[in-house]
């Protein structure tokens, strides 16, 4: 292409007369590669690599985000003051243009929740009610429990569903394949006339840990009572119910919606030297379910896309175009923040030359998912070439994510991902033990690295990436 032989022409005409002879002799006896473009920003790569693995700065500043604010949903108290904190470290920091972005969020507030086994013997049930459920009566629902191992069998069994609480007992395979029982799970059994619904912890089997997460509730069907239950409460009662036992089930859980609440996402930049208006968009999202601590999900990605562009600004990189770090508010309940940024940038969207997101953890060993067109993969292959310090040199499919989605679909912009070890992060997703101590420095460090040398590149390359 066109831009390695100017940058090698370039480096020729500039280069000191030693520097210069040595780089021509060098030139002339090794045939320029496909990835010999990339040759002025391998400097920068190491020192950026270097800057970011020589210490766990990024880990402590994870572990101080998690321990300080706690868990983070939407409209809560913990939120905002880790709102209040992001905006004034990334100022600490000296990133540009720091400023908070107002967005209204939907406050929904879980309470008192329990369930147990009455038929007897009594037996208490791990569950964590699902996002947006309502609540039950202040007595509880108690009802005879209706297993099923996924939709089509819901339908087949239609006849035995009403006033029973159904379990959807569909085991985990891939989030993406299990996680409709959880979201569309509580609708359909409320369709055929359940009182509530329990479903399967959208998750590996774990220490008997729920998974919270989302539900939507269609306008086809009264809204019902909803909480996952552990793998091994799920196993247990269906074993039981094999057996030909009816296993009935109290549930009780105070779970209610209140006004939308104000919040904001939280924006710092590194204005562009010679394009400012286009910008290279990083991010993850600062809310999470009011389990655990938020940590993987999704602390992690905001400081790791943070901390690459406070990488950059620290080594005295100033890139051609403008890098721009967001933290989200409201990915898991709502996605106000992503649609509001949307909207309040709508004007700019083509600008985005570039958008990546990090929401799927960082657990090794973990690799950049890229969705562009094949001009822009080409690109971003030899890009990620320059990761092969960090063992990520192969990119894979799959890049985007539900906060970079509506400015990304509005601009048409080529989107990547951070994609940590699926296996590690779902055995923890939405739970309790969603803590920093599953993650470990080096894996905050190398994420933080990696996503600092894609941005870096892809905001001073001469040309943009193509669409
Ligand atoms: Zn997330």
């Amino acid at each position: 292409m066109s831009l390695s032989r100017r940058a090698v022409l370039s480096q020729l005409l500039l280069g000191a007369p030693l520097g210069g002879a040595l780089l021509a002799s060098r030139a002339y006896t090794q045939a320029p590669t496909r990835t010999s473009w990339l040759n002025p920003y391998r400097d920068a790569t190491s020192r950026l690599i270097h800057a970011s693995t020589k210490d766990d700065f990024a880990w402590r500043r994870l572990a101080e985000l998690t321990d300080t604010f706690g868990h983070r949903l939407s409209g809560s108290e913990n939120l905002e003051r880790a709102i209040g904190w992001a905006a004034e470290t990334m100022k600490r920091d000296g990133l540009e243009n720091v400023r908070t972005e107002p967005v209204m969020v939907p406050r929904w507030v879980r309470g008192r929740e329990s369930a147990e086994i009455v038929s007897p013997p009594r037996h208490p049930v791990a569950i964590l009610g699902l996002g947006g459920s309502i609540a039950t009566p202040p007595e509880g629902i108690e009802a005879d429990i209706l297993v099923v191992n996924g939709f089509d069998e819901l339908r087949e069994r239609a006849a035995e569903v009403k006033g029973r609480i159904v379990l959807f007992n569909a085991p985990f395979t891939t989030y993406g394949d299990t996680v409709n029982y959880r979201t569309g799970g509580p609708r359909s059994a409320s369709q055929l006339g359940a009182v509530a619904a329990l479903v399967r912890s959208v998750g590996p089997t774990g220490l008997r840990t729920p998974h919270t997460g989302s539900l939507q509730y269609g306008p086809s069907a009264p809204p019902i009572p909803a909480a996952s239950v552990s793998a091994e409460d799920a196993d247990r009662i269906a074993r039981l119910v094999a057996r030909g036992i009816t296993v009935r089930v109290r549930l009780k859980m105070e779970a209610h919606a209140e006004a939308d609440a104000p919040s904001a996402n939280v924006v710092g930049e590194i204005r562009g030297r010679l394009r400012p208006q286009e910008i290279v968009l990083l991010g993850g999202h600062l809310d999470s379910w009011d389990v655990g601590t938020g940590a993987s999900d999704d602390g992690v990605g905001c400081i790791a896309t943070w901390e690459a562009a406070r990488l950059i600004m620290s080594l005295g990189l100033r890139p051609r175009r403008t890098i721009r770090v967001v933290l989200w508010v409201n990915e898991e309940n709502g996605l106000r923040g992503a649609n509001a940024y949307a909207e309040k940038h709508a004007a700019q969207a083509a600008d985005h030359v570039f958008a990546l997101e990090s929401d799927s953890g960082v657990f090794e060993p973990a690799s950049l998912g890229f969705t562009g067109s094949s001009g822009a993969r080409t690109v971003m292959r030899d890009i990620a070439s320059l990761l092969s310090p960090l063992g990520m040199a192969e990119m894979v499919g799959g890049g985007g994510g539900a906060d970079i989605g509506p400015i990304s679909q509005a601009g048409n912009t080529p989107m990547a991902a951070y994609l940590g070890n699926p296996a590690r992060y779902f055995a923890i997703h939405h739970t309790d033990a969603d803590t920093v101590e599953r993650i470990a420095p080096a894996e905050v460090a190398k994420a933080a690295a990696a996503i600092a040398v894609v941005a870096y590149v892809v905001a001073e390359m001469p040309d943009q990436l193509p669409r």
